[in-house]
């Protein structure tokens, strides 16, 4: 990726003041500031990107290498490859973070502070369940791939059976204090150890199975219980079943998206459900007693005679569990009358009896002329 150009980046020309620099740049830091843009990439993008630029030229000596030899003449020196990896966790960020606290604070919420406790990072999960499932609730137990302690050293990243032993930069407490330059004059601010990250310790000889980290990746499984009423797009919440936090917080959480397979018969309205039920004309034209299938097995339903194809009739609270436990919805029942597609003989009479009964005059087609180019095509 090719780096923009630093002045074109806070919009100022090359000639620029310091103040002018200055003043371009707590702008766009304003405007873009993470704590403002929460969850915005792009706009952490551009915080991060008007930071480098005005980190080198609000430094006479960096402006000039840079005005000379471009970002070659710069890099290396300040140490920018790392600024994305380490911006929030004691890298220029900070810096900023100082001047929006001078600024009058409210920028760096709680999120961002460092040395703190941090809740671990959220996780995902797509569980795909049954249409019946769904309705009726469910236990899964599913497996989720997360961040556990190592299981050789526990948790401490030493080698079993080795020390660890207090970081002499930080005496232990994990802190150091720097002295920063920053547009406001020098200022001292403390900050995470780079010796120990912060932990107060340092490891003799690191566990061979987690490096010394005293993280593993492992499959957890997690029963999780799925209340009837869930449908597609559900979100189950599995409090601190996450990533694990930082410096004791506590774990993330663990958030369950419910996804509900097609069912063969039923449609999902809502809480009602929809099924569409074959009965044949005489049934129709008679009413009669049939069997309808629901969730809960099947039903006695009377038609009565003369119904209608299309009608839909109701079957009250034979539908999905309303998800907050009250109430359940209906079942509805699209009638389809089939008019059968072969007679035999004597069905023929009789419907030919029965249309001379009710005064029509039967039209039936001989087979004519399509027919019979239909048997010569052999269809
Ligand atoms: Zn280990
Ligand atoms: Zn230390």
């Amino acid at each position: 990726m090719s780096k923009r150009d630093y002045y074109e980046i806070l919009g100022v020309d090359k000639n620029a003041s310091e103040d002018e620099l200055k003043r371009a740049y707590r702008k766009l830091a304003k405007k873009y500031h993470p704590d403002l843009n929460p969850d915005d990439e792009e706009a952490e993008q551009k915080f991060k990107e008007a930071n480098e630029a005005y980190e080198v030229l609000r430094d006479a000596d960096k402006r000039a290498k840079y005005d000379r030899f471009g970002h070659e003449g710069v890099n290396g020196q300040g140490g920018f490859g790392g600024f994305g990896q380490n911006f929030g966790g004691g890298g220029f960020g900070d810096i900023f973070d100082d001047i929006f606290d001078m600024f009058g604070g409210g920028f760096s919420g709680g999120g961002r502070r460092k040395s703190g406790p941090k809740k671990g990072a959220d996780l995902k999960y797509r569980v795909h369940i049954e249409f019946e499932e769904a309705a009726f609730g469910v236990e899964k137990e599913i497996k989720v791939k997360r961040t556990e302690d190592c299981s050789t050293c526990n948790g401490s990243g030493a080698k079993p059976g080795t020390n660890k032993s207090t970081c002499d930069k930080c005496s232990g407490t994990g802190e150091v204090k720097y002295a920063q330059q920053t547009p406001f004059g020098q200022f001292v601010r403390v900050g995470t150890c780079d010796k120990c990250n912060g932990t107060g310790e340092i490891i003799e000889e690191p566990c061979a199975k987690c490096h010394g980290t005293g993280k593993e990746q492992k499959v957890k499984k997690i029963k999780v219980k799925i209340p009837a009423g869930v449908d597609t797009g559900s979100v189950i919440p599995l409090r601190g079943e996450g990533e694990p936090g930082e410096k004791g917080g506590p774990r993330g959480d663990l958030y369950i998206y419910i996804e509900v397979k097609p069912h063969e018969i039923f449609d999902r309205d809502g809480n009602n459900i929809i099924c569409e039920f074959s009965i044949s004309f005489a049934q129709a034209a008679l009413g009669a007693e049939v069997q309808v299938p629901t969730l809960e097995g099947k039903v006695k339903y009377d038609i009565p005679a003369g119904t209608q194809s299309g009608t839909v009739f109701r079957l009250k609270n034979k539908g999905i569990t309303n998800i907050r436990g009250y109430g359940k919805g209906d079942q509805y029942v699209k009638i389809n009358v089939v008019v059968p597609e072969k007679l035999n003989d004597k069905q023929k009479e009789l419907l030919r009896e029965f249309a001379k009964e009710s005064g029509e005059e039967s039209h039936e087609h001989k087979k004519g002329f399509f027919g019979k180019v239909k048997d010569a095509l052999g269809g």
